[in-house]
């Protein structure tokens, strides 16, 4: 029988007073957490490039140890804690590896320095500050001498940034299987379904074959590039032109940009100089290089960004480019990709009537002595297959190239807003914070994605500001204590009823 709604209100409130008792440890073992380096450079092989791993799985293995709870390391790839009993296994996967701190912080990255009642630092909201919260969580139910009906299960890894999940498949495989997943590196209240995610690589070979085309006086693009990463709305794109008579040809060129920026509000440079490419990716003769503005954004929101490629092939498409694979891919992207968000063109729209639209975001384009490749990062939900997609786009390229899915597509994941879990879920929230409870979906991609069943559970409300990624990453110390007192409640809703 589970406790009455009285009784379990009383459990909590007391979990509640004991988390913010351990507010200033908390707060300091984030601090520490955040101090070591575990940027995420990638994955070789079956190997993730992850400097100071061990030494963040050595710091949740002795906060554990000192809490008095179970830990064991699954070698070279992920630390265990588990608190509980019993064959039925709830996880809390949780990723201690970040992204690269990039530019423009105010306060040191890597130092988890506290400031305006916040914890600053990489990583301190994705994923770090909910790593703390996790095991405190734990302890705190522990200490207050709870009987489990579950086992609670933490998984630390530190491969999640690198979107190749290398040692989360091994821990997963090591592992006795869980019967549910809560992720806390999505958003409040419950997150039961996550869109698809697809890299689609289109790799043109035989772009620096001499072009085609009689007419003399065409302008040759002789470079197009755009982007860092699929799934990231590029900010900048370059194309490189060479006119036939720069005296007749520059002039209107210009004129035309100028019309086009004001028609699309758009911002293009025009650099003459030919030292603008200092790294020399550009090799040929040019006469000039233009460079286009876009605004960036997670690729999993295209709407959001200006994608930079997308309006500069849009212009050159308006001029009248000799013919080559190079014109043929930015006609492609012109009149295909566009600055569409959702694939109408590209005749892969789809929308989902609980998980929303499709939605396409080229995000980097790489124009070499090799070839061209476009990254293409799709989001989908429920009722399209990857392999439909490849084939409807394959069909709209009108060049020859090869078509290929990236190592880390993920399909997408739906449980009924009527699992037992998710109901429990649900509770917990309101239990936590007194707000009322709902399921949503998210187009991001989290852990969640390689559990039979997960959900997203935090960390933020979708009123707060998310700054993961971002300079100046920060958690307030009340969302780090809202948290975990969250977590704390789902134990106790799915692992002590
Ligand atoms: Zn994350």
């Amino acid at each position: 029988m589970p406790d009455s709604p009285q009784t379990q209100k009383k459990i909590f409130d007391h979990l509640a007073k004991k988390i913010h008792l351990y507010q200033s440890d908390i707060v300091k073992d984030l601090s520490k957490l955040i101090s070591i380096r575990t940027v995420n450079e990638g994955v070789k092989g079956d190997h993730v490039i992850c400097h100071n791993k061990e030494k963040a799985f050595r710091f949740i293995q002795s906060l554990a140890k000192k809490m008095g709870l179970l830990v064991y390391p699954i070698p070279k790839r992920g630390m265990i804690v588990e608190w509980g009993q019993g064959q039925n296994i709830i996880d809390v996967p949780c990723h201690l590896d970040v992204v690269q701190a990039g530019r423009d912080w105010t306060v040191a990255p890597f130092r988890g320095t506290v400031k305006n009642s916040r914890v600053y630092g990489r990583g301190a909201v994705d994923n770090k500050g909910p790593c703390i919260s996790a095991i405190y969580a734990l302890f705190v139910l522990k200490e207050a001498g709870l009987k489990p009906k579950k086992t609670i299960r933490l998984i630390y890894c530190c491969d999640e940034e690198s979107g190749i999940w290398v040692d989360m498949a091994v821990c997963l495989k090591k592992l006795q299987r869980s019967k549910f997943a809560i992720v806390q590196d999505s958003h409040f209240p419950v997150v039961n379904a996550e869109k698809g995610f697809l890299d689609v690589i289109v790799d043109v070979r035989d772009v620096s074959k001499k072009p085609k085309g009689h007419l003399q006086d065409l302008i040759e693009c002789i470079h197009f590039s755009g982007g860092l990463r699929s799934n990231m709305v590029p900010d900048r794109a370059f194309a490189c032109l060479k006119f036939r008579s720069p005296n007749t040809q520059e002039k209107p060129l210009l004129q035309k940009c100028i019309i086009f920026c004001r028609k699309q509000n758009v911002q293009i440079n025009i650099h003459r100089k030919k030292s603008f490419f200092k790294k020399s990716f550009c090799k040929g003769p040019y006469d000039i290089v233009l460079e286009a503005i876009g605004k960036s954004a997670h690729g999993s929101l295209p709407h959001e960004g200006r994608n930079a490629v997308c309006v500069l092939a849009m212009f050159l498409d308006q001029l009248a480019l000799k013919k080559s694979s190079r014109s043929s891919v930015v006609r492609f992207i012109a009149k295909c990709v566009k600055e569409e968000h959702y694939g109408q063109a590209l005749g892969i729209a789809k929308r989902h009537p609980k998980m929303g639209r499709l939605t396409v975001n080229l995000g980097h384009v790489t124009d070499e002595a090799k070839g061209m490749k476009l990254f293409l990062n799709i989001r989908y939900p429920k009722g399209i297959a990857p392999p439909v997609i490849l084939k409807k786009i394959k069909n709209k390229l009108g060049f020859r190239a090869k078509i290929s899915k990236g190592r880390n597509s993920m399909e997408p994941i739906w449980v009924s807003p009527k699992n037992p879990y998710i109901r429990k879920l649900k509770q917990a929230f309101r239990l936590a914070t007194g707000l009322t409870p709902y399921t949503a979906t998210m187009a991001g991609t989290t852990y969640a994605k390689v559990f039979k069943k997960a959900a997203g559970f935090g960390p933020l409300l979708p009123s707060e500001t998310g700054t993961a990624h971002m300079p100046d990453e920060y958690i307030p110390i009340k969302t780090l204590l809202r948290n975990t007192k969250a977590l704390a409640a789902a134990y106790l809703k799915l692992g002590c009823e």
